[in-house]
C-alpha cells in the first residue's frame, strides 16, 4: 500500500494558495497535532495563527479533525484554532472526514485534507477522494530518535 499525496510540504504556511484556487479547492480539514500545533501543548505559534486568520480572509473554509481522544484537549484547542474540531476520528476511516467535508457544505474534491502522518491524514484524505498535503511535523527537530526512526519508516509508504 502507498499513499501518493497531492503536494509534499516541509511548511504549510508558504504554499501557494492560486495554485490551491486552481485546483478547486475551497477549504482545508487540518490535522491538529504536530500540523497546527506541538502535541500536547495546547498552544499556537503566532505565525500559524496569523496564517490561518489569513486564508480565512482569503475565502477558505476551514474545520480539523484529530485522532486526539482527550475531548478537554481538543475542545480547547477549537479556541486556540478558531475553527469546529472532530476529535477521537480513527482517521484513516472516511467517515469523520466526510462529517468535516459536510460541515463545510462542500464535497471531497474541493477539499484538500492536510497533515503530517501518511497512513491516517493522507491515506484518510485519498480514501474520500480529497486532494492532499503532507507537511514535515512541527516538532520534527526535536523529536527523539525512536520517533524520527518511526517517522522514517512510515515515509517508506509514500509515493512522491
Ligand atoms: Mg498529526
Amino acid at each position: 500500500m502507498l499513499v501518493r499525496p497531492t503536494f509534499i510540504v516541509e511548511d504549510i504556511t508558504a504554499f501557494s494558495l492560486d495554485l490551491l484556487r486552481e485546483k478547486g479547492i475551497q477549504g482545508f480539514i487540518f490535522d491538529l497535532d504536530n500540523t497546527l500545533m506541538a502535541p500536547h501543548t495546547g498552544i499556537i505559534e503566532a505565525y500559524m495563527q496569523e496564517w490561518l486568520i489569513l486564508i480565512t480572509q482569503e475565502g477558505f473554509k476551514t474545520i480539523c479533525v484529530t485522532n486526539n481522544k482527550r475531548s478537554h484537549y481538543y475542545n480547547a484547542a477549537e479556541k486556540v484554532i478558531n475553527m469546529p474540531v472532530i476529535g477521537h476520528a480513527r482517521k484513516p476511516a472516511r467517515e469523520p472526514l466526510l462529517k468535516a467535508v459536510d460541515l463545510l457544505e462542500l464535497t471531497p474534491e474541493q477539499v484538500l485534507v492536510v497533515g503530517d502522518r501518511p497512513l491516517t491524514d493522507i491515506l484518510g484524505g485519498e480514501r474520500i477522494g480529497a486532494y492532499t498535503m503532507l507537511c514535515d511535523p512541527l516538532t520534527k527537530l526535536t523529536e527523539p530518535p525512536t520517533i524520527q526512526f518511526l517517522r522514517k519508516l512510515e515515509r517508506l509508504f509514500v509515493k512522491s
